[in-house]
């Protein structure tokens, strides 16, 4: 036992596999009075209250009953500097892109906005409840350092990159390949692996990288193995057709990042929408994982992701916010918003696959469930208290409910920031008052 013991009481709630539907009760682990204990930032323990109540008599308590004590929230595609670009009013994703988002990023050259945004970034993701993201920084070597000095301050599981845009963007916003290998190179060997940040190579989309700029991200994904590669596919119809005519030797739009080598199960591919046969082959074939981004294509009008075809195929999907073209931080409006989008593909999510799916499902997607998504012993203390009567409708709705799924769907869709009462990071609190 150390000063830095606390006992966390609250209704646990941690998945240990993917539900199968609404009476799988096998997948997760409830206990209603139950309690975690946690030491040096990891979870030592996690059981009923009366199992550990008297094991670490030093240490600190936090009782959060009657809420819910589950794993912190995991986004796994979001922009750093599109803080001040959400709920930007435009057309399709180009429009989109060169009238809002170029512009503003170009202002994370400067090191003190880069640090400062940083900063406000974060605060939105605790706020929120999500303890780990995947993030773009701009192409300014100075963005992901402050992306990176920021997580390291607060001690989260990160995972980023600089963007490689080296074409079809402003001036100020393009690096050439040299600058990109470079950067990248410099930027893996300062964080990948340092305390708990990850680094992911980040060639923005195959319209703003030049064939021989996707030649250095094949060599960089080869010389780095166990970094991420994340980008975006098949958003939106023009932005296929444009790909196309830019590389008109590839057999489709995932065939680009086939071509250059960068596919695999440390691949996270933003949005994959408007898939063809051949690309849903070559996601099986590698392993690498699609990104369902719902806000965002509800947002721009992209289209709706498929989840059970891919799911049908053996795919492992991500889900994210892709703020900003994603119109909220919240994986909880996300489960909302993915909800709505499953529905109009004649899908269901229910709501004990969605909290699945926002951690352990994510950590999954990530190869990282033996640090991050559950509330397993030896796992990392990142946690969140959710309190479904967080606002009076919800309270409301509350009065009727008689199930954990229903407490849980009511969450899903009537929950927001509001609804995280609490978060810690490492077992180190960050909202709500200790
Ligand atoms: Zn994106």
């Amino acid at each position: 036992m150390t000063e830095t013991d606390t006992l966390i009481r609250g209704r646990i709630l941690s998945f240990t596999a993917e539900p199968q539907g609404p009476d799988d009760t096998a997948a997760y682990r409830y206990i209603e009075d139950g309690a975690l204990l946690v030491s040096g930032g990891r979870i030592a323990a996690c059981d009923t209250w009366d199992a550990l109540k008297d094991r670490a008599p030093g240490a600190r308590l936090a009782d959060h009953r009657p809420h819910l004590v589950m794993a912190g929230f995991i986004d796994t595609h979001i922009h750093m500097p599109q803080t001040q670009v959400i709920a930007s009013w435009g057309a399709q994703l180009l429009d989109w892109l060169n009238t809002y988002t170029f512009p503003e990023e170009t202002r994370y050259a400067d090191p003190g906005l880069a640090a400062a945004m940083a900063r406000a970034f974060y605060d939105e993701l605790i706020r929120h409840g999500t303890t780990t993201a995947a993030a773009y920084c701009s192409v300014h070597a100075t963005s992901a350092e402050a992306y990176f000095t920021e997580a390291e301050r607060r001690n989260m599981a990160m995972i980023g990159g600089k963007v490689m845009m080296d074409r079809n963007a402003p001036d100020g916003l393009r690096d050439t390949p040299r600058t990109s290998y470079d950067d990248t190179k410099a930027l893996i060997a300062k964080w990948h692996g340092r305390g708990r940040a990850l680094y992911a190579i980040t060639p923005r989309f195959a319209i703003t990288s030049s064939p021989e700029q996707m030649e250095m991200a094949r060599a960089l994904v080869a010389e780095h193995p166990d970094c991420y590669m994340q980008t975006h596919l098949d958003e939106n119809h023009a932005e296929i057709a444009y790909t196309a005519e830019l590389y008109p030797d590839s057999k489709d739009y995932l065939g680009v990042y086939e071509d250059y080598g960068l596919l695999g199960p440390k691949a996270l591919l933003g949005h994959a929408i408007h898939l063809k046969p051949r690309e849903i082959d070559v996601f099986a074939e590698t392993g690498s994982h699609p990104v369902f981004c719902p806000t965002s294509n509800l947002f721009l009008g992209s289209g709706l992701f498929d989840d059970a075809g891919l799911r049908g195929r053996g795919l492992v999907n991500a889900i994210a916010t892709d703020v900003g073209g994603g119109t909220s931080y919240s994986m909880l409006t996300t489960l909302n918003e993915g909800y709505k989008v499953l529905a109009l593909n004649g899908q269901k999510l229910h709501p004990l696959r969605a909290f699945h799916w926002i951690t352990r499902g994510n950590a999954l997607a990530l190869g990282l469930e033996d640090r991050i998504g559950t509330l397993d012993p030896g796992t990392d203390a990142d946690i969140v208290v959710l309190n479904a009567r967080a606002n009076p409708a919800m309270e409301l709705r509350m009065e009727r409910a008689r199930t954990l799924s229903e407490e849980l769907f009511i969450l899903q869709i009537m929950g927001d920031d509001r609804a995280v009462e609490a978060v810690y990071v490492a077992g180190k609190r960050q909202k709500g008052s200790a």
